[in-house]
């Protein structure tokens, strides 16, 4: 079987639409995958619609991944297995894009003043919707030349702390487990491995989401050591967690791929195991 939850579309900052994320899903022999956009459902719509026409191999989860602030660090939180007409999780989503709205002119403010002009209007324009990301003014660096290489332009301008960072007006982490709750959702702390923090803060992170009634974390990522997996693991059933795996697909390319290199160790408990889990 192979599983993939955690997945991006041009809803959000992915470069595939929904239709040809899901036919990459087929040619990849996916059994199950989630959409999983930041702050909206919109892909999984699209998606949804589409299967209507079209039949296909592999199950569609509908997901979401939210971006929640906790202590100064920005943490994403995915929803999956949702239902994503809800309108307690929609308003909330909704004022998630308005705040990404508000940081992205900021952002677009700061560039200005560093003499790159007009960057949050091409990077709206890249969007090509109200879902402005970093992903998005990163491309528009990059296309005119001020880094070399898309990494550079988070390292230089975007990151934490850098020239063009404004800290972003999210919920917090009990709040997103919350809405997803309210979809009938399963919550699940994203890549854990990558927030840049300590052992100390991750233990205390992980242990404050299965207080606030968080369901699951990811453990397989398409990219980490055999340590790092096996580090998640042991949290994992630390603070009583199902697992997930997921590769956070945003493009194709040489290090990434749908359902690449995806997979838990002996000791966890999937998922998609859940009682809650309907698929
Ligand atoms: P945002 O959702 O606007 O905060 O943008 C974050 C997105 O930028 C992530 O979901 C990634 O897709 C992308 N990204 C790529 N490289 C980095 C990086 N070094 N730090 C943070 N985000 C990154
Ligand atoms: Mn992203
Ligand atoms: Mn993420
Ligand atoms: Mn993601």
């Amino acid at each position: 079987m192979i599983i993939d939850l955690h997945s991006h579309t041009t809803s959000s900052d992915g470069s595939l639409t929904p239709q040809e994320l899901l036919t990459r899903a087929e040619v990849r022999h996916l059994d199950v995958l989630a959409i999983t956009d930041h702050d909206t459902t919109e892909g999984v719509e699209i998606a949804k619609k589409w299967l209507q026409d079209h039949k296909l191999k592999c199950n569609l989860v509908s997901g979401v991944e939210i971006s929640t602030k906790w202590h100064g660090y920005e943490i994403h939180i995915v929803g999956l297995n949702l239902d994503e007409k809800n309108t307690i999780l929609q308003e909330a989503l909704k004022n998630q894009r308005v705040n990404r709205q508000i940081r992205a002119k900021s952002v677009g403010e700061k560039l200005a003043r560093l003499k790159i002009p007009n960057a949050y209007e091409e990077a709206k324009q890249l969007a090509g919707s109200e879902l402005i990301s970093r992903t998005h003014f990163a491309k528009v660096l990059l296309k005119r030349g001020v880094v070399s290489n898309f990494d550079a332009a988070f390292k230089k301008y975007l990151g934490k702390g850098k020239k063009a960072y404004v800290s972003p007006h999210w919920m917090d982490i009990e709040s997103a487990i919350k809405v997803i709750h309210e979809a009938d959702g399963l919550a699940v702390l994203a890549h854990p491995i990558r927030y840049d923090m300590s052992n100390k803060w991750l233990t205390q992170l992980v242990e404050e989401f299965s207080q606030f009634g968080g369901d699951g974390i990811e453990v397989g990522l398409s990219q980490q050591s055999h340590n790092q997996k096996s580090h998640i693991a042991r949290l994992a059933t630390q603070f009583g967690l199902y697992s997930s795996q997921g590769s956070d697909f945003h493009n194709i390319s040489k290090w990434n791929d749908l359902g690449r290199g995806l997979s838990l160790t002996e000791h966890c408990k999937p998922i998609w195991t859940h009682s809650k889990w309907v698929i």
